[in-house]
């Protein structure tokens, strides 16, 4: 007998980039495909001493099931950070711990979206993102960006027609637009929130990873000065990108109410996250090792995106365009056409495969009106030696 599935599942398909992941195994590619840290940064000494400090502590606590809202001392230790970076007035009770980030995103669609709701999402945005709320039967509408972030004045004209369930944006370093929303266009998200009585979701997984200056502060932090804008705000926090995504610890700040109702179906769904991995996470963090981390992997990854940029002015020169990131693992780059090139980014991918460097095309990340022409490259995982060969390679495949 045939298996009969959800009529939800008609709303995905699988990502259209998972046959290209499969090409990567091909030896000798230089990828600058993935969208993860470079392994190579993991702080591996620091997490070991704190998973045994968690088992020497409280050995109990650390492997028994937990509360759903997230273990107490990490949640204390994350709102700690949080204060550390500018969000003063948060206390451990106004965030849950989840299973990455991820899972915040996932209980935000489960518990807001009702098929045939409006959601508003960048253009380009998140591909999980993308199939996550396309799952709970989300209708999707794409704000168009530039290069400081999403076009508020176009955002607001969207939030005004189509008075969407909630928006959800990745202002800082985003994924895949490496773009870094303008304090000013922060101002007016929080402002266009309020006048509209629009919930917002900041998905900040990369804010930590900046190069130079600090970005200007989260829609968390600036919410502070909005009045009323803090009642509209959730945001999603993680470890992955600085200390390990394989210890899945995320977090989630939202109103009260939506907090209580997203634990009440993580419930359902995963009880909690991993003890062992929250009182190690707690135990990193305690011991004060965060800093120390961060200003490894921004000076690393800064190195390794001022190659690519350089490798690829160099060697693509007029072919393409992008904006420099200032944080994040991320290119975001447009071809040209110029001077006959290829104009089409999986035209692209296809030919440099063959010749052995591998890089996402940008039509996935679009949830409605693609523009071919993009390319999101990670500059990551490669030292900077590969990404000078990767991107003479994207030169010959060009
Ligand atoms: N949001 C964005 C924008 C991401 O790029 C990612 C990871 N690629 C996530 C959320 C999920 O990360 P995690 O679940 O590991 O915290």
């Amino acid at each position: 007998m045939p298996l009969r599935f959800a009529d939800r599942l008609n709303n995905v398909e699988t990502s259209a980039i998972r046959e290209l992941f499969k090409l990567l195994g091909k030896p000798g590619i230089i990828s600058f495909a993935g969208g993860f840290p470079d392994s190579a940064m993991f702080d591996v000494q620091g997490i070991r001493e704190a998973s045994n400090q968690a088992l020497t502590e409280e050995p109990g606590a650390a492997l028994q099931y937990g509360a759903t809202e997230g273990y107490q001392p990490l949640r204390e230790q994350l709102a700690a950070f949080m204060a550390s970076k500018g969000a003063k007035d948060l206390a451990p009770e106004n965030l849950i711990v989840t299973t990455g980030s991820q899972q915040a995103l996932d209980l935000l669609g489960k518990t807001l979206i009702s098929p045939g709701d409006k959601v508003i999402v960048e253009g380009p945005t998140f591909l999980a993102t993308i199939q996550c709320f396309r799952l709970y039967g989300a209708e999707l509408i794409s704000a168009p960006i530039d290069g400081n972030g999403v076009k508020t004045d176009e955002l607001e004209k969207l939030i005004a027609e189509h008075k969407p369930k909630f928006v959800y944006l990745i202002p800082t370093f985003g994924n895949p637009s490496g773009a870094m929303l303008s304090l000013e266009r922060r101002k007016a998200v929080l402002e266009m929130a309020v006048k509209h009585q629009t919930l917002i979701v900041e998905d900040d997984p990369y804010g930590d990873l900046y190069f130079g200056e600090a970005p200007p502060p989260s829609l968390l932090n600036l919410s502070a000065s909005v009045p009323g804008s803090r009642e509209l705000l959730a945001h999603c926090g993680s470890m992955s990108k600085v200390l390990s995504p394989g210890l899945r610890v995320g977090w989630m700040i939202a109103p009260a109410e939506l907090l209580a109702k997203a634990t009440m179906c993580k419930q359902f769904s995963d009880a909690h996250t991993s003890t062992f991995a929250q009182a190690t996470a707690a135990q990193y963090l305690k011991a004060g090792r965060m800093p120390a981390t961060l200003a490894k992997v921004r000076k690393v990854y800064a190195e390794r995106a001022q190659a690519m940029g350089d490798a690829l002015r160099k060697e693509l020169g007029e072919a393409i365009d992008f904006v420099q990131p200032q944080g994040g693992l991320f290119v975001w780059a447009r071809l040209t056409g110029a001077g006959g090139k290829v104009a089409d980014g999986n035209v692209l991918a296809k030919r440099a495969i063959d010749k052995g460097v591998a890089f996402v095309p940008g039509t996935p990340f679009f949830c409605a009106n693609p523009d071919n022409a993009t390319l999101r490259l990670s500059f990551a995982t490669a030292d900077v030696e590969k990404i000078r060969e990767g991107v003479a390679r994207l030169g010959q495949a060009l």
